[in-house]
């Protein structure tokens, strides 16, 4: 069993303490992994972290019939190619689920190669029928160990997933041509209120309802932690089911910082944790339409 013991990713501190175990699928709780906020920079993230006890997997259902997604990505698409003015040859997306910005992105750069990476087999299947023109890797980023120099890399809604949110940037960072550019989407926030279709009120909506999330960033530290492997272009917001997503398109820096070495967040986050209710009961489970969806959807296979 894969088990990921990780110092705080951004900036390498050992010192941390308990925010909450952390939660599985169904909202039982871990016997094993915590919930923990880092006392030098304020991070919130799961460690240790074992993907395999968390027993959550994406599939088709995840992103119910598509429309509000497939607009909201028909519109980036648009963005980044005003924005990208070069010619790629090579486009990698990590977790595309069904491929619909790959679809987009592939009709804006067809001449370009393009690779996914999506874990979840059935969706990479879905992912290959609709971009039949690009090569779908049925497994992480991590795992495939691509041999490939990207122009542009795309990384939507999928950073807060990471068991290891360092070592996966730096390998994405080692993966980019010099002059890259990477597009990443989040808005998975300590202080969100509002995840897609899903008010957050409760410990149990920022930290459990997706028990694969990983890291909860301040959104002035998410910044940061960007700027240490990225130079920043741009970025914009724009609003889904009532969540607010952030978009930011950044260039390769030349060479990273190592670990964070500047301000604390630690108790704005803090006080951001401190906002949320307590769950009413551990034991029951309180499924909002759009989560009972993807429960309901899921084909979760694991112990
Ligand atoms: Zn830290």
């Amino acid at each position: 069993m894969q088990i990921y013991l990780n110092p705080c990713p951004m900036c390498g501190s050992d010192d941390s303490e308990l925010v909450t175990p952390a939660y599985l699928k169904n909202k039982k709780r871990c016997d094993f992994q915590e919930i923990r906020i880092c006392r030098t920079c304020g991070l919130v993230y799961k460690n240790p972290n074992i993907p395999e006890l968390t027993g959550f997997e994406y599939d088709i259902g995840s992103w119910g019939d598509g429309k509000e997604f497939g607009e909201r990505l028909s519109g980036v698409a648009s963005v980044l190619s005003q924005q990208i003015k070069t010619n790629l040859k090579e486009i990698i997306e990590i977790g595309p689920g069904p491929g619909w910005l790959a679809k987009e992105i592939h009709e804006k750069w067809p001449d370009a190669r393009m690779t996914l990476f999506e874990p979840a087999v059935e969706v990479a299947r879905i992912a290959k029928k609709n971009v039949p023109g690009a090569a779908v890797i049925p497994a992480t980023f991590d795992e495939s160990g691509w041999p490939g120099v990207a122009d542009l890399v795309l990384m939507c809604g999928v950073d807060y997933l990471l068991p290891n949110i360092r070592r996966t940037m730096r390998k994405v960072w080692l993966s980019m041509a010099d002059d890259g550019v990477i597009y990443i989407e989040r808005n998975v926030f300590v202080e969100s209120e509002s995840f897609v279709w899903l008010p957050i009120q409760t410990q149990y909506d920022l930290i459990g309802v997706n028990s694969m999330m990983s890291t909860w960033f301040n959104f002035e530290q998410y910044r940061e932690w960007l700027k240490m492997f990225f130079y920043l272009l741009s970025w914009w917001e724009y609003t889904v089911g009532g969540s607010t997503i952030h978009g930011f398109l950044c260039r390769k820096r030349q060479d990273p910082v190592n670990y964070w070495a500047g301000k604390s967040w630690y108790r704005e986050n803090k006080l951001s944790l401190s906002r949320l209710q307590d769950d009413p009961d551990p034991e029951q489970p309180m499924c909002k339409p759009w989560y009972r969806r993807m429960i309901e959807g899921s084909t979760h296979k694991g112990g």
